[in-house]
């Protein structure tokens, strides 16, 4: 069992720390948030007053924060994790980044004796909260090989896909079909509603056949009834998409698909939806063909 330093308890890091504790692990936690250091405490973990205080003493560092310049600032700050964590710490960002951010993290972390492992996940709050995570790991083997022990206790599939900063291009590929499968599935359910059909067993049916996924299992009945509370929000999808776009540019291929659900979710943003679940693509759907609630 290791002693173990988790930033960021927000809807993920908070479920995922405390399966770590739950684990047998040493855990200590920091948040800007008093409310997330409190769920943390009451989950049996410790927490710390500052990135360095969480850190000391720890032999695994694990990071869940919501974009780049966050994991900036955490890992390069003078109270930050490159500044403060032993040579030989296992460092796993689990956050979902750039894969040019998650290199740098890997290469300055390196300089500084750290093996540092990009590892995004996949599986929404759900898949947090009942510790079946799917983790696309970047690094080196002998460093994922070490944390396997971590990784089974938030997730079920874990895979080393490349050396670091591949656990990001593979999370692009994840957000470009999850946002696709988002958008069509609310395509399916204004067409259904709206030519006065049962979108309800329609859905069902849907559910059975070829156009099966997770997001109908998980998402279909909130999404006919219209409830989106977060989940994983639209500004954090918004994000992935711009993600998903630079790794294509930067690899020199077409992601026609793509470029129109990043837009379709920048207009899920644009209307104010930025703070609901990424399912709210359903009122954007609505809004093209005048069928606002
Ligand atoms: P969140 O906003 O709920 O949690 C992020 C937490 O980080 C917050 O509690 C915030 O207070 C904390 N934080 C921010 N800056 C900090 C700092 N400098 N020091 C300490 N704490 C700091 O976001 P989330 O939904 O948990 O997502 C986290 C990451 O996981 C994102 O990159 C997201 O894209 C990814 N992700 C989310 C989901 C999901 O369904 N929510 C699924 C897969 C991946």
């Amino acid at each position: 069992m290791s002693t173990i330093g988790f930033i960021g308890l927000g809807i993920m890091g908070s479920p995922m720390a405390g399966h770590l504790v739950g684990a047998g692990h040493d855990v200590t936690g920091f948040d800007l948030s008093e409310d997330a250091l409190a769920r943390l405490r009451a989950a049996g973990g410790n927490t710390a007053g500052g990135v360095a205080e969480a850190v000391a003493g720890a032999e695994v560092v694990a990071t869940m924060l919501p974009a780049d310049p966050q994991v900036e600032a955490v890992m390069f700050g003078e109270d930050g994790v490159l500044a403060n964590a032993e040579p030989g710490v296992l460092v796993i960002d689990f956050s979902t980044i750039t894969p040019q951010t998650s290199r740098k993290v890997a290469r300055e972390g390196a300089a500084r004796g750290l093996r540092v492992l990009d590892a995004p996940v996949s599986g929404g709050e759900k898949g947090a909260v009942d510790a079946v995570l799917s983790i696309m790991v970047g690094g080196s083997r002998e460093d994922f090989d070490a944390a396997a022990p971590v990784f089974a206790a938030v997730g079920k599939t874990y895979e080393l896909v490349g050396p670091a900063g591949a656990g990001q291009v593979v999370k692009a590929a994840n957000q470009l079909v999850v946002g696709g499968t988002y958008a069509l599935v609310a395509e399916a359910i204004v067409l259904m509603e709206a030519a006065g059909v049962d979108a309800a067993a329609g859905l069902d049916v849907l559910a059975g056949g070829l156009a099966a996924s997770r997001v109908l299992d998980i998402k279909r009945a909130s999404m006919l009834a219209r409830d989106f509370r977060p989940g994983f929000r639209v500004d954090l999808h918004h994000k992935d998409m711009g993600i998903v776009l630079d790794a294509a540019r930067g690899a020199g291929v077409a992601v026609p698909m793509g470029a129109l659900v990043a837009q379709l979710i920048a207009s899920a943003r644009a209307q104010g939806h930025g703070g609901l679940d990424h399912s709210a693509l359903l009122k954007v759907a609505e809004n093209l063909s005048g069928r606002d609630r």
